[in-house]
């Protein structure tokens, strides 16, 4: 054995770099590339490896020296079969020198830093079922004369998304999708004209605030035919592009409605009823939800779910929305702004059953004031469609005495995934018992040729959610070994004001007994929010007590939907308050408040008086 004396590697521009951790002692036995030291710089955390295996002698350095370039970490006797089998030679001399990358390539790179709490992006993890007994996916080259060789079905945002990367990676892709204009449920009938309309609510909604503030443009006079043809026309401009891009990209579009005939076939049902065979190679299904119905109501035109809701066809004098959820509080925000009187019915005791209490309070507390009546821990029992109007009778809390008269109903209880209508029993894919599709973090459902993404995989419901998987599924089809692990997934509703959260919630930190320090702060602090003539609003994060990183964060005021990424970011980075709170946040802006409310948690802030803890 021969000493190697394994020193700091070239670190750049960087001088007296803390050590803020010693990961050896004199006496460990190491193999090629384990951690040594931690280096941390004010821009990066990194580990320095071992560049051969060996025996600790002694160690130089301890947590809280500076080191620089060329200082002595550790003394190491070297194994020498070991050493001098590394590929590129000479083990001593590479200790001395830096390894033959450079030494300091893949240890200057930032890591999370226990990276063990985080998912490795490995191998793709086994299928579920019996994973020895399954084959792979086959390879694109493996032609087995099927028509497809990827086939997707639904052009939602999972779907398109699924297509466009799979052409991407070089597959041949055939899409099917039963409407006409591509972009499912998400760009035709859900977040897309819906935000047009919720955007049309917001104008009409400050341009009322602002006549006691000097600026009366008079009452708006509302063209709903107008309205729905400018949201029609927004969502027409991203449809035809997704056409374009298809096209772009040699990608196949089907119209027909798909239904699985066997595990290698669909049956698909063209618009004219003409039935057809394809067969496949590989599939992602992505065919998504459709809103779940309310039994023994009565077929009435006025009885609407979400996609009858974005037509405007009628704005009666007052309206019921069934469900305090993400979809009944938006159609509710536009309907108000509009000038319908609202009611909110919702079977639980809580409006956004999920967020926690105190983000629903300002939209709780705004809604409350505007609407009719907002009734919790009720629910329908009847509705009887009469001539002059549908006549609701109620049951429970907050149940009016007498059965109340409206012209519209809308119901927004939820939706169901699609896994029933597209046949997936006859291709041998396994449901969970609320009919998702059962998936791996691969996307590959029990059977191993087939992917599932979006709605239909399981909860939650939301279009980003999907589009992520999409790729990770295409990946995966094209023989990568992608995966799906986001931490987190924002959730976002539309209201006014916006609500949106990412990560734990507070009340899941509490029912889990969780140890978490939080920050907050109020939006009647932020000058930005007082300038736009709003008071209400809160931000707050939730840290790990432990740790200090960040676990969940909560947003309620105007724009938290666009607000809440930069939490995502922040749980994905490992951030803690200390890494938000020196961020430097433009000024004057709402994102300061995600500062803010960092800084409050770690004692520093100085917008707000926060009495010191003793
Ligand atoms: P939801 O699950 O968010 O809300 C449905 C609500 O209806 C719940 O609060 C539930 O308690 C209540 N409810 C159920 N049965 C009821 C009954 N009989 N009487 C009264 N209340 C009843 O569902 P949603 O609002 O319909 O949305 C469906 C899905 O679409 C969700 O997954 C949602 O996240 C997603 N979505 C997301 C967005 C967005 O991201 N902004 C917008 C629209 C929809």
């Amino acid at each position: 054995m021969s000493s190697v004396e394994v020193r700091v590697p070239d670190l750049g521009d960087f001088e007296n770099v803390d050590v803020v951790e010693v990961h050896v002692k004199a006496g460990d036995k190491l193999a090629a590339e384990d951690p040594l030291i931690t280096l941390e710089t004010d821009k990066a955390t990194m580990d320095v490896p071992a560049p051969q295996p060996g025996t600790v002698e002694s160690v130089a350095v301890s947590v809280g020296s500076k080191v620089s370039t060329g200082d002595l970490i550790v003394t190491l006797a070297a194994e020498e079969e070991a050493a001098k089998s590394k590929p590129g030679g000479d083990g001593a001399a590479g200790a001395e020198a830096g390894r033959e990358d450079g030494g300091m390539a893949p240890a200057a790179r930032s890591e999370p830093r226990e990276p063990e709490a985080r998912e490795a992006r490995g191998p793709a993890p086994a299928p579920p079922g019996d994973a020895a007994a399954r084959p792979q996916a086959r390879p694109r080259a493996a032609a087995g004369g099927a028509d497809a060789q990827l086939v997707v079905i639904g052009a939602g945002p999972g779907g398109y998304t699924a297509a466009f990367r799979a052409a991407d990676l070089g597959l041949e892709v055939t899409l099917v999708e039963r409407h006409r204009p591509l972009g499912g449920v998400c760009l035709n009938v859900g977040c897309i004209p819906s935000k047009a309309l919720l955007h049309a609510a917001r104008v009409i909604e400050e341009t009322r605030e602002m006549r006691e503030r000097g600026l009366d443009f008079g009452e708006p006079r509302i063209d709903p035919r107008k309205l729905v043809a400018w949201k029609n026309e927004v969502v027409k401009q991203l449809t035809d592009g997704l056409a374009t891009l298809a096209k772009q990209r040699n990608v196949r579009v089907v119209r027909g409605s798909a239904q699985f005939a066997s595990p290698d076939e669909l049956e698909i049902a063209s618009p004219d009823g003409e039935k057809r065979r394809l067969s496949f190679e590989q599939c992602i299904l992505a065919a998504g939800s459709e809103a779940a119905a309310l039994p023994g109501l009565p077929q009435d035109p006025r009885i609407i779910d979400s996609t009858g809701a974005l037509e405007l066809r009628a704005l009666p004098e007052r309206m019921l929305v069934i469900g305090g959820g993400i979809i009944g509080l938006e159609m509710a925000t536009v309907y108000d702004a509009l000038g319908v009187k609202v009611s909110v019915v919702e079977l639980t005791k809580t409006l956004i059953p999920g967020c926690d209490r105190d983000l629903v309070r300002p939209l709780e507390k705004r809604i409350r004031a505007r609407y009719e009546a907002i009734m919790l821990g009720t629910k329908v029992t009847k509705i009887e469609a009469q001539p002059e109007g549908l006549v609701v009778t109620f049951e429970g809390d907050d149940a009016p005495a007498e059965p109340q008269r409206y012209g519209l109903v809308l119901v927004a209880v939820g939706r169901r995934p699609n896994g029933k209508a597209v046949g997936a029993e006859r291709a041998g894919l396994a449901l969970d018992e609320r009919g998702f599709v059962r998936v791996d973090k691969q996307m590959r459902t029990s059977v191993p040729h087939i992917f599932a993404i979006g709605d239909i995989a399981g909860p939650p419901m939301l279009a980003h959610k999907a589009t992520h998987e999409g790729k990770v599924a295409a990946e995966a089809a094209a023989g990568e070994k992608s995966h799906f692990d986001a931490r987190v997934v924002p959730s976002v509703a539309y209201t006014d004001p916006e609500v949106a959260w990412v990560g734990l919630t507070e009340e899941e930190a509490k029912a889990k007994g969780l140890d978490y320090r939080k920050g907050t702060f109020p939006w009647s602090a932020s000058g930005r929010n007082l300038g736009l003539g709003r008071s209400d609003g809160l931000t707050k994060l939730l840290f790990d007590a432990g740790t200090g990183r960040l676990l969940g964060a909560g947003i309620v005021g105007v724009n938290a939907g666009d607000l809440i990424a930069e939490a995502a970011l922040a749980i994905e980075m490992d951030c803690d308050a200390e890494d938000i709170g020196l961020t430097v946040h433009p000024h004057p802006t709402l994102s300061e408040t995600i500062a803010f409310a960092a800084e409050a948690a770690a004692g520093t802030i100085t917008d707000l008086y926060v009495p010191r803890r003793r």
